[in-house]
């Protein structure tokens, strides 16, 4: 887990890497490992390169991280996790 805390699963987005992608997990049930973070760490997670090393990736093409987080945050923005 990238982040550690309190909040049930229900709080917090769920990430995979996956052939060569990050991709926010949004139904929580892509296989994989997967690496959790509660929408105010998804900024955090993105400056501390967080995720790549919870998720032992390697690879990616430049700026799918951060799409991929982009795309949680943007979505957070508008609401909770549902
Ligand atoms: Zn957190």
């Amino acid at each position: 887990m990238a982040c550690r805390g309190r909040a049930g699963q229900d709080e917090l987005f769920r990430f995979v890497f996956a052939s060569g992608e990050y991709r926010w997990d949004r139904t929580r049930r892509a296989p994989g490992r997967g690496a959790y973070l509660h929408a105010s760490c998804l900024d955090d997670a993105r400056a501390r390169r967080a995720l790549p090393r919870a998720l032992r990736a390697a690879g990616s093409r430049p700026g799918q991280l951060e799409a991929a987080l982009a795309e949680a945050r943007d979505w957070a923005l508008g609401g909770v996790p549902a």
